[in-house]
């Protein structure tokens, strides 16, 4: 069995960055569960899937044709590319909505388990740790405050030339957050064994830094 790295968190923790990064410097594959979520939510809007139907949902993730190419993070669903329409705030609402359903995060192991491979993964998600690879060698456990995690918000939103309200995205990052946490399945919570590590202080490179640390205890 190869060596799994769970890296768990709310979004704008810097998981995505971090888990990354690990990856990369360990020479390991990654997983971006997140990623599968929105693409059963992309998929669904796309083909007139209600987000409510669970049975047609769970269908769809268990025949989703995807394909990532990690070097370039490009991910296709079918023939078609999606790397950019499944990062939208649309999309990664929806997907917590499908994400909310037993049916689809049933039908998603099986794929998000094909990734354990040599020489080791490391896991981004919500529920790596609890539910997908409970047998994690690691477990790391990533968060940061609201604020803190508006303000990143803020500041890719920028980049992209984008001028957002910071109370709208504080509010849109706790209703996001208390939706993951207060599901019946697999809500957003630290595995018992986990390390939290608290990124509210740390920029990138120190966050990485932390992380790396904790691989190596
Ligand atoms: O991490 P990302 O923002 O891409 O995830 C989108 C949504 O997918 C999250 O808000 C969460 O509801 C869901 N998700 C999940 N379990 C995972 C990864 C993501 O429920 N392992």
């Amino acid at each position: 069995r190869a060596p799994v790295v769970a890296v768990d968190g709310p979004s704008g923790s810097g998981k995505g960055t971090v888990s990354r990064a690990l990856a990369t410097r360990l020479g390991w594959h990654f997983l971006d569960s997140g990623a599968l979520y929105r693409l059963v939510a992309h998929a669904a809007l796309d083909r007139g899937v209600a987000l409510d139907n669970e049975a047609g949902l769970a269908d769809l993730a268990r025949h989703l044709e995807v394909r990532f190419d990690t070097d370039s993070d490009r991910i296709w669903l079918g023939d078609k590319e999606v790397s950019l329409a499944i990062r939208s705030e649309a999309a990664g609402d929806a997907a917590s909505r499908v994400a909310a359903l037993p049916g689809v995060r049933e039908a998603l192991l099986r794929l998000q388990r094909d990734f354990q491979t040599a020489p080791g993964l490391v896991a981004d998600g919500r529920d790596m740790g609890s539910v997908v690879f409970p047998e994690a060698e690691v477990k790391i456990y990533l968060t940061a405050s609201a604020g803190e995690r508006a303000r990143r918000r803020h500041n890719q939103l920028k980049e992209k030339g984008i001028e957002a309200d910071m109370a709208e995205l504080v509010a849109a990052i706790e209703a996001r957050d208390r939706r993951d946490m207060e599901r019946p399945v697999a809500p957003l919570k630290p595995a018992e064994d986990a390390v939290v590590l608290d990124t509210s202080g740390l920029d990138i490179e120190g966050s990485i830094e932390a992380a790396l640390g904790i691989v190596r205890q």
